[in-house]
């Protein structure tokens, strides 16, 4: 496995790749939900490659750039396990040099749900997403169904400014009680780490009630709040059902829709989704 810093270093080393190539891009500090992807562009792809970027550009300024989890050694052996052929691990100075200032703006969808509570989010997102995908050219991408709005934002992006490279999601790998993986779960302390639990709960409850035929939209969102209001240490942001192409909240269910949340659970974010 080659682990390179530089972009002269990584075109280099792509101008002898096998084609197609994937490429996962990370912020690090990987789970299982990561080496998911990872293992689906094994299968699909000749040749695999990863990206460890803490992307400054979509944190804002009061969140958790500063102390998000880091472990670059535990990633390059996980990465290594996995049969990655190549990571690609940039400085902030790399990707955004000194004048840099040119941004990726997607319209409407960037301006709903974590767009609202966290505006210039996705800006940070596409911006840093595009430039991977101009220097991997990579034939596919893979990105998780545990960021939603992301995939839907970066998949907007990708068809709108033709960048060749397609985007595969991946389901959202979820530990033995139902908290979906992420990074930021290490910031849990062992009482929240259990109060986190409620998040895929309350997704199941809502799953429940529209199998058994409710489809009043309100009447879930009330339902799954009311799940979340039974964990005392959990303080909503949102709960969202909403349209699964568009991400504009339904009044009924009657097509597809995602149910999307953001929850602080003591200091910590998280967010979940599942699929109607
Ligand atoms: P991150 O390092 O958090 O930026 O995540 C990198 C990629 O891994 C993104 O496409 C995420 O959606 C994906 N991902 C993160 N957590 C999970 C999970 N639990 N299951 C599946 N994919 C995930």
């Amino acid at each position: 496995m080659l682990v390179v810093s530089t972009i002269a270093d990584l075109r280099r080393a792509l101008a002898r790749a096998p084609r197609p190539v994937g490429l996962v891009p990370t912020m690090g500090y990987l789970h299982e939900g990561h080496a998911s992807l990872v293992r689906r562009a094994r299968r699909e792809c000749a040749f695999v490659t990863a990206s460890i970027f803490v992307n400054p550009t979509q944190f804002g300024p009061a969140e958790d750039l500063a102390k998000y989890p880091r472990d670059l050694p535990r990633d390059l052996a996980m990465l290594e396990r996995e049969g990655t052929d190549l990571v690609f691990t940039p400085s902030p100075e790399d990707i955004y040099p000194k004048g840099f200032d040119t941004w990726v703006d997607v319209g409407a969808m960037t301006k709903r749900l974590e767009g609202e509570v966290r505006p210039g989010h996705f800006r940070g997102v596409t911006t840093v997403v595009l430039k991977l995908f101009n220097e991997f050219r990579a034939e596919r991408a893979y990105f998780g169904q545990k960021d939603a709005q992301q995939v839907l934002v970066v998949k907007r992006m990708a068809a709108d400014l033709d960048t060749g490279t397609e985007v595969v999601v991946c389901p959202t790998v979820r530990e033995p009680d139902g908290l979906a993986m992420s990074s930021r779960n290490t910031y849990l302390k062992p009482e929240e780490r259990k109060a986190a639990t409620v998040l895929y709960r309350s997704l199941c409850h809502a799953q429940e009630l529209c199998s058994g035929g409710e489809r009043n939209a309100e009447t879930l969102r009330r339902a799954v709040r009311d799940v979340l209001a039974t964990e005392p240490r959990a303080r909503v942001q949102y709960v969202s059902i909403a349209d699964q192409a568009t991400l504009e909240e339904l009044d009924r269910v009657d097509q597809p829709a995602l149910v999307s949340m953001a929850v602080l659970v003591g200091a910590t974010r998280l967010i979940d989704n599942i699929l109607l």
